[in-house]
């Protein structure tokens, strides 16, 4: 079990389960209907059953559950997140509530460089002393920015306005309403090696509830090279 439905992520962000309504054998009734039948408790078969339909990539009968997450990201990963069609979000809004002085500041083992070229990056360590000063120039500008930020506000500058001050490395939240089906299609994109490390600890953590709650399906995923149906 996870403790209160939470993952921490990142210095700030977390990944919480609000509510749930998924089981394995919400895929096994949405498969048996076809022949009229159904069944009360997961046996054998219907796990056989799973697997084939992942393997066949027969994906409907995974979008009969729903996972509600509430998430803290930075603002930078909740692009990338937004970018799936297939869930439904509502997010924190800058026009009407004050943007928080919470923002991005990367472990120093998280520091990184790109090597190579496009869709062939590869990332590297960089030394203690370019991982501690990329951390305090950013916390400089996050300083700067919230400090003008502030002073727009109090200068009567409309929030919706005032937080073009503010770097994509601030904090953000927001819920986020996936089906079983699309969240697979989320996990295999951006708990790759290809995705960007912040946003693959997200994934990592949303990946937990998977595991958790339809475990058959879970496994059958896996099993599947991570495809999604
Ligand atoms: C490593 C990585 C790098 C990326 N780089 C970029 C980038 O540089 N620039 C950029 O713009 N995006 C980039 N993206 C985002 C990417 O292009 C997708 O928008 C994102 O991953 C969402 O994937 P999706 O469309 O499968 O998910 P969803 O939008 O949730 O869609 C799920 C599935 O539904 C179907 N579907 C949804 N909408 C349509 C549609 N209109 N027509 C047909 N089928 C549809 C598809 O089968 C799709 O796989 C990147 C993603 C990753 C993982």
């Amino acid at each position: 079990m996870i403790p209160d439905n939470t993952v921490p992520v990142l210095d700030h962000g977390f990944v919480r389960l609000d509510d749930v309504m998924a089981d394995d054998l919400s895929v096994v009734n949405g498969a048996r209907v076809s022949f009229a039948r159904r069944s009360e408790e997961m046996d054998e078969s219907d796990e056989g059953l799973i697997r084939f339909l992942m393997r066949d990539r027969h994906g409907t009968p995974f979008e009969h559950n729903s996972f509600r997450f509430h998430i803290r990201c930075p603002i930078f990963v909740a692009r990338e997140w937004m970018r799936h069609r297939v869930s439904s979000f509502n997010e924190f809004s800058l026009r009407y509530a004050k943007a928080t002085d919470d923002f991005y500041v990367p472990a120093v083992e998280d520091v990184r460089s790109q090597v190579g070229k496009p869709g062939a990056y590869s990332f590297e360590p960089v030394s203690d002393e370019v991982a501690e000063e990329t951390r305090e120039k950013l916390q400089a500008v996050y300083e700067t920015a919230y400090a003008t930020y502030q002073e727009l506000v109090e200068l009567g500058v409309a929030r919706e306005l005032a937080r073009c001050a503010l770097p994509v490395g601030a904090y953000t939240e927001f819920y986020w309403t996936v089906n079983a089906r699309s969240l697979m299609n989320f996990l295999s994109l951006r708990n790759a090696e290809t995705a960007q490390r912040e946003i693959r600890r997200y994934a990592e953590a949303c990946e937990r509830f998977l595991e958790e709650l339809m475990p058959v399906t879970y496994a059958a995923f896996v099993a599947s090279g991570r495809v999604a149906p």
